[in-house]
């Protein structure tokens, strides 16, 4: 049975740098998408603020020229785009000033949920937070969604915090991290808690060990500046790639409510051996085409930051005690694959004559391209020939499960923002899961910095530097293969 979509009430949602990139290529193109299948009152109003001068009728133009470029085929609904735009305002703000937020608050509507997305750069986050309150535009039942990156280290990640905490409760910041808005992702919990089959099986009896990789085809290009002052460690491992390990090892919370499920993320953090730098490898891309190489793209000759990572580490509690989770990330790679396997161990006795194979049983969670899940069994082969036995994957493509819009062809981004209208902030990161997640990656930064370590160089269209190969076959192991 398939419950009913849980409908949002009215709302005022003003996007702080509603012309910027994300905004026109992310936010709003899903706030249509969510228009169009009815989750947006008639009454509710988007209001961008940023510093470009435009009345409502140019953000409008501004808008539908978005959509028409990154709202793929539902944007073709030129009816439905214009009734969407109506509910479009804009106001000239700045966020360093005092220009724009006596015309911002004049414009909020009372008695509705007032949402405020952050979509400028953190530099701005404090002196949003401070004139949101001064000038009264928010409440005590105001949200404020917060972009990454949330600090580049534990010292600006906790000062942001207690920025952020001047004006707003913990239960009103909504720190967005988008992979946890992904289909497959919340599915992967669906999967753990909501089927007897695997929990009793999740834990070091049963699992060999377990990889985390997110591959990406695209360079830094374009965002070359802020990228070379980041790097794979900060920009995709501290955030996304901690936040599955969280979801994939997490104990089972008690509901699926927001504290609930945070406080077990946090205790998976928190027992997180730190990591050996044997343990992991940095590269950098690299390849005969002068545009391909990273050195290049960040416009920096002599750049050390990763656009690589590796790594090997281990989480020191009951459940997983000796099972090694491998995460791997990094740009220009052979295909964009992002992907998390469970290998269960082999079995201790086969009972099959002349089967010397290794027979293993992986759960694959797909989350992209084609979201799904699959689980490798063993089967016999078909046909004649005694009993030979064969792998094969119990595939569930959603896509194929439940028909190409059983999501509604919604992104991340909007459903997190309908979950910030609805106040559920299960799937966004609390304060103290953000300052423990940057204290483990932090020695691993300084540590490289202090040994002035240099990123092995790997091929545009390859699978990362050797050296990431051999940290898993020094094991015995090896990694799945990158394919789209
Ligand atoms: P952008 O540079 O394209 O847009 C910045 C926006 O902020 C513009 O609308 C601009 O008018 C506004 N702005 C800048 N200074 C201002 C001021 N003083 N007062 C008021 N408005 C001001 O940036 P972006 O790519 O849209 O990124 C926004 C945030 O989202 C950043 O924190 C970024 O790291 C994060 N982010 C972006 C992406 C992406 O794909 N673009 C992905 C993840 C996170």
């Amino acid at each position: 049975m398939v419950s009913r979509i849980i409908p949002v009430e009215c709302f005022d949602l003003v996007i702080f740098g509603g012309t910027g990139d994300l905004a026109r290529r992310k936010i709003l193109p899903g706030l249509f998408r969510r228009f169009l299948g009815g989750q947006m009152p008639e009454n509710a109003r988007i209001i961008g603020a940023a510093r470009s001068n435009l009345d409502d009728a140019e953000y409008r133009d501004m808008v539908a020229g978005a959509i028409t470029e990154f709202g793929g085929a539902e944007a073709k609904d030129t009816e439905c785009l214009s009734r969407f735009l109506k509910q479009l305002h804009y106001v000239q703000v700045d966020a360093r000033g005092t220009d724009g937020w006596a015309d911002l608050a004049g414009l909020m509507k009372p008695d509705v949920i007032r949402a405020f997305y952050f979509s400028v750069g953190p530099g701005l986050f404090g002196d949003l937070a401070e004139r949101l309150h001064l000038h009264k535009i928010a409440d005590a039942q105001s949200r404020i969604v917060v972009e990454k990156p949330f600090g580049r280290d534990l010292e600006t990640a906790r000062a942001l915090n207690e920025t952020l905490a001047l004006h707003f409760d913990e239960q009103q910041i909504y720190r967005i991290d988008h992979y946890l808005g992904k289909e497959t992702v919340q599915n992967l919990m669906a999967v753990r808690f909501g089927n007897v089959l695997f929990e009793p099986l999740w834990n070091n009896h049963y699992v060999d060990h377990i990889q985390i990789t997110v591959a990406e085809t695209v360079g830094v290009g374009g965002r070359g500046g802020y990228y070379d002052k980041s790097g794979a460690m900060r920009d995709m491992v501290q955030n996304h790639l901690m936040q599955l390990l969280c979801l994939i090892a997490m104990e089972p919370p008690s509901m699926f409510e927001a504290d609930a499920v945070r406080d077990e993320k946090l205790k998976v953090i928190r027992a997180l051996q730190p990591v050996d730098y044997h343990q992991i490898v940095r590269g950098q891309y690299n390849a005969t085409d002068k545009t391909q190489n990273y050195r290049d793209d960040a416009e920096n000759p002599r750049s050390h930051t990763e656009s690589f990572v590796a790594l090997k580490c281990h989480i020191n509690n009951w459940r997983w005690a000796g099972v090694p989770f491998y995460m791997r990330t990094g740009k220009r790679l052979k295909a964009r694959n992002s992907e998390i396997s469970v290998v269960f161990k082999d079995l201790g006795h086969s009972i099959f004559e002349g089967d010397e194979a290794r027979h293993r049983n992986i759960l694959t969670i797909r989350l992209q391209p084609n979201e799904g899940i699959d689980l490798q069994v063993t089967i016999k082969e078909p046909g004649p020939g005694g009993m030979r036995l064969v792998d094969v994957p119990l595939d569930m493509t959603f896509a194929d499960a439940l028909g190409p819009d059983a999501d509604g062809g919604s992104d991340a981004y909007e459903r997190l923002i309908m979950d910030v209208i609805r106040g559920n902030q299960t799937l966004f990161m609390r304060g103290d899961e953000v300052e423990a997640a940057w204290s483990w990656t932090d020695p691993i930064i300084n540590g490289w910095q202090e040994r002035n370590d240099v990123p092995k160089e790997y091929d545009t269209g390859s699978s990362g530097p050797e050296d990431s190969l051999m940290l898993l076959h020094r094991d015995g192991r090896r990694w799945h293969e990158i394919k789209a």
